[in-house]
């Protein structure tokens, strides 16, 4: 397999991404810092609806530069809707982004405050769209739920997907990941901001609708620990764990973050 022309690190680093995706300096790009003070809050905001059937969990796959937790999405029977969406979006993925530290992680910042994760839930417009592919070069083309993760205590509703990253340490490794419903990951309060923004790698396209949810979760320190413990190499290559995975914040271009709350 060849090295990716894009890194966490070093000279080809999310500073240098821009040479070979010029968008990496667009005017939508994510992840941001959330000024709450800023932030205005939308009465026309509706609460966010998470339908999600735990027979779409389908594998938990090595991308390289994390771990996804893939889903069937032939059909409509896991969805995202309501809250800024006009349309229902298909469940695809998700995944997670951390630090090297337990310091930092995240890709968004609350009031410049970084928390030691992040986990995305990954969802494309399939009432407008035929595929991701399609879906992914639109603006409303995607919606992802962004949730904050704090050190603290253990979370069990992590567990299954921790055990699993042992079967997938190295790049392309794949294994069965079924019966698995994603919202038990997800805080008690489903409170969000909302804005416009960018997948936060390459191909960095603008076609994302973004949902940062107030509440954060818990991970334990021992739980996040086995994330750094997931290679980016492949099998029988030199040994290259995937220490941090997080994109630093973007400029917000005038951007304006509306809030749920
Ligand atoms: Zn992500």
């Amino acid at each position: 397999m060849t090295s990716p022309a894009w890194r966490y690190d070093g000279e080809h680093g999310p500073e240098h991404w821009g040479k070979l995706y010029p968008i990496a300096n667009g005017n939508n790009q994510s992840p941001i810092d959330i000024k709450t003070s800023e932030a205005k809050h939308d009465t026309s905001l509706k609460p966010i609806g998470v339908s999600y059937n735990p027979a779409t969990a389908k594998e938990i796959v090595n991308v390289g530069h994390s771990f996804h937790v893939n889903f069937e999405d032939k059909d409509n029977r896991s969805v995202l809707k309501d809250g800024p969406l006009s349309e229902n979006y298909r469940l695809l993925q998700f995944h997670f982004h951390w630090g090297n530290t337990d310091d930092y992680g995240s890709e968004h910042l609350v009031d410049g405050a970084k928390y030691s994760a992040e986990l995305h839930i990954v969802h494309w417009n399939s009432a407008k769209y035929p595929s991701v592919a399609e879906a992914a070069a639109h603006a409303d083309g995607l919606a992802i739920i962004g949730v904050l993760v704090k050190v603290g205590q253990a979370n069990p509703n992590l567990q299954k997907v921790i055990d699993a990253l042992k079967g997938i340490k190295h790049k392309g490794k794949k294994a069965p990941f079924t019966n698995f419903d994603p919202s038990i990951l997800l805080p008690p309060s489903l409170d969000y901001w909302t804005y416009f923004g960018s997948l936060t790698h390459p191909p960095l396209h603008e076609s994302v609708i973004w949902i940062i949810l107030k509440e954060s979760i818990t991970i334990s320190s021992e739980q996040l620990a086995q994330f750094r413990t997931l290679l980016s190499n492949a099998e029988g290559d030199n040994e290259v764990p995937v220490k941090h995975n997080n994109r630093p914040p973007q400029p917000l271009k005038g951007r304006v973050v509306k809030a749920s709350f």
